[in-house]
């Protein structure tokens, strides 16, 4: 009689399990917020300061009356923007206020 003990092989229920099991349990977060530019504190496509070159599109509207800054970033022209940059005593986003920049 044969004594041979003959295990079936688990190795094959195991890759099985693995192969089940999720990987990367650990989801990146994707808010789809606007990218701001962490040094100017506006948001990037309209940091004329980092990128001079928005100054020469067409579609960007630029406010003559604050320094040549985007309409779209003018606080001083648009309250209602305070509530998404910092403004400074001139109600003007800090890095692009000429009064600030003058000290
Ligand atoms: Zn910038
Ligand atoms: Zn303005
Ligand atoms: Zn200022």
């Amino acid at each position: 009689m044969p004594t041979l003990l003959r295990r079936s092989p688990s190795a094959l229920f195991v890759a099985a399990v693995l192969a089940l099991a999720p990987f990367g349990c650990s989801k990146a977060p994707t808010v789809a917020a606007a990218a701001m530019c962490p040094e100017h504190q506006v948001e990037e496509k309209y940091c004329t300061i980092c990128h001079p070159e928005i100054k020469n599109d067409p579609k960007v509207l630029l406010c003559k009356e604050h320094g040549d800054i985007p309409e779209a970033i003018c606080t001083a022209c648009h309250p209602e923007l305070k509530s998404k940059y910092a403004t400074c005593p001139h109600e003007l986003p800090p890095a692009f206020c000429a009064l600030c920049a003058k000290k």
